[in-house]
């Protein structure tokens, strides 16, 4: 007997367990993505709109290949044949990158980023590519110039920034993984409006090869999931020593996989949990703060001691980023001058200098954030004022990295709101870029220190019902501690919640849902 189910609802460990049993084929897995993207992800006019592009026949057939490989009875890695969508700020043979801008537009790189490379190594299915705000500057996608994601739990609401399109893809069960960057919060700050997991692995952990650059110093990408296991097994999958980036870390990658599983079943005693005191109070929404306390009670009834800490110098962290930044992506930018690829505004006329054409090129290609980045890092960079601003903001820098040493002294892992507030409305903060900015307030310190940090669901805001996140932050290279104590938490928020909180998301509801049909499955 077969039985109607919908494929869309499996998180990505359950696709492989279910496909090594038989009970369910990558094709079918790969189908039911794709009539959901169909379903729910409309344009930029309505619906999700998570991708800017979907690449249905490629997936198809690496899903049949693997179907093949399977039937052959050929050895398959962990993720072969469960569908990925990938953040359009990665460079995919063959598939657009367009980073959200204009200038990039039609741009089909002609190779493969070190983590698509090893994605496809690992047979995944590679949906397509997800909206995000114009290169990974903003926390809503309302800078995309390709019209916004919009938040699966209320269409008029931000789905968070810069990855968007990967948390509302995950969120809106259109793929149950998606690759994600992370250069101040735009992996956790989006997985906590959107009520899913995110990571930004330690710097270093997983390769920058292909991506497009951002801040070189900061920029981090990582695995976007419904669960704490999911986004492991695609952590795994990406990460590890790549000698095509200087600043790949050698040695071997802690096993989150087996962290994340220990933790589904283990307690937490003995592991010391350290509360940031400066990340909290004044200017978190009180549901948030709320959902926070909450989930510190879970972990601290899991057998964890909770201790409170203090960072001082994190109250500068977004200043200095705000300088850092813009310097590092005035000059990763400066490439974009219509002479190599993409956007080429101006050189009809012959008489145009390469200059004009450089000029009206970047004038029509860019848009108002970006522009405003590379305005404020070039002038921070320059001659006179580099001390000034640069080479403080290098200074707090240091101090952050201080902060956090001295925190982990005292605690195993650090906890904190991952963002102040749930989703906000299209529009509220698009015309103050400072109210934007403090989007990333708790998240960006992590960046500035190269740790890891994860967000996961703490709860429903009580304000809105939306969903809230919890952030925990480990020392460099200790990434499994995210996975063991995250998994820890989830497993008992779950059982709670009685079921996970997407199930809750009204908007999902009202979307249209095929009726997928598989066969072999248990009735
Ligand atoms: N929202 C932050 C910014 O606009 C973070 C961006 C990111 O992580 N890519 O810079």
């Amino acid at each position: 007997m077969s039985t109607s189910r919908d494929l869309t609802r499996l998180g990505a460990a359950q696709m492989a367990e279910e496909m090594a049993a038989g009970d369910v084929s990558s094709v079918e897995l790969v189908e039911a993505a794709l009539a959901r993207i169909d379903a729910v992800d409309g344009s930029a006019e309505a619906g999700v709109h998570a991708f800017l592009h979907v690449a249905a026949d490629e997936a198809l057939a690496v899903a049949r290949s693997v179907d093949e490989a399977r039937a052959a009875g050929e050895p398959l890695p962990a993720l072969a044949g469960v569908p990925v969508a990938v953040k359009d700020v990665v460079a995919t043979r063959g598939m657009p990158t367009t980073v959200g801008s204009r200038i990039l537009e039609g741009w089909v790189p002609p190779y493969d980023a070190t983590l698509v490379e090893r994605l496809r190594a690992a047979r995944t299915p590679l949906l397509g590519k997800t909206n995000m705000d114009e290169f990974a500057m903003g926390s809503s996608t309302e800078h995309s110039a390709y019209g916004p994601t919009r938040n699966p739990w209320d269409l008029e609401r931000i789905p968070g920034g810069s990855g968007g399109g990967s948390a509302a893809a995950v969120a809106a069960y259109e793929a149950p993984l998606a690759v994600g960057t992370d250069t101040g919060g735009s992996i956790r700050q989006p997985a906590a409006v959107t009520g899913t997991v995110g990571v930004k692995p330690t710097y270093g952990g997983v390769s920058r090869y292909g991506l497009v650059a951002l801040a070189s110093s900061l920029d981090q990408a990582g695995p976007c999931a419904r669960s704490v296991l999911d986004a492991a097994l695609l952590h795994a999958a990406m990460g590890g020593h790549d000698p095509r980036d200087s600043t790949s870390l050698a040695g071997r990658a802690p096993d989150v996989v087996a962290a994340a599983r220990d933790g589904a079943t283990g307690d937490l005693a003995g592991v010391r949990v350290g509360l940031v005191r400066e990340l909290g109070g004044e200017g978190y929404q009180a549901g948030v703060q709320a959902r926070f306390a909450e989930a510190v009670d879970v972990l601290r009834e899991a057998g964890a001691e909770v201790v409170e800490v203090s960072a001082p110098h994190f109250r500068y962290a977004l200043a200095a980023y705000y300088l850092i930044l813009p310097s590092e992506a005035s000059s990763n930018l400066a490439k974009f001058d219509a002479m190599r690829y993409g956007l080429r505004v101006g050189d009809g006329d012959p008489q145009a200098t390469a200059e004009a054409v450089m000029s009206a090129t970047r004038e029509a290609g860019f848009g108002d954030e970006v522009k405003r980045r590379i305005v404020l890092g070039t002038y921070a960079l320059s001659a006179g004022y580099y001390d000034a601003y640069y080479g403080s903001a290098q200074k707090v820098r240091t101090l952050v990295q201080r902060d956090f040493a001295a925190a982990f002294e005292r605690a195993d892992v650090l906890v904190s709101p991952t963002a102040p507030t749930t989703a906000f409305r299209f529009g509220d903060k698009l015309d103050d870029p400072m109210a934007m900015y403090l989007n990333d307030v708790a998240t960006i310190p992590a960046n500035l220190a190269g740790v890891p940090g994860m967000s996961l669901p703490s709860g429903l805001a009580d304000e809105d019902g939306l969903p809230a996140g919890i952030q925990l932050l480990a020392p460099a290279q200790a990434d499994d501690r995210l996975y063991r104590v995250g998994a820890a938490l989830e497993a008992r928020l779950l059982d709670r919640w009685g079921g996970p909180l997407l199930d809750r998301a009204p908007a999902l509801g009202s979307f249209p849902r095929r009726d997928l049909t598989t066969t072999g499955a248990p009735a």
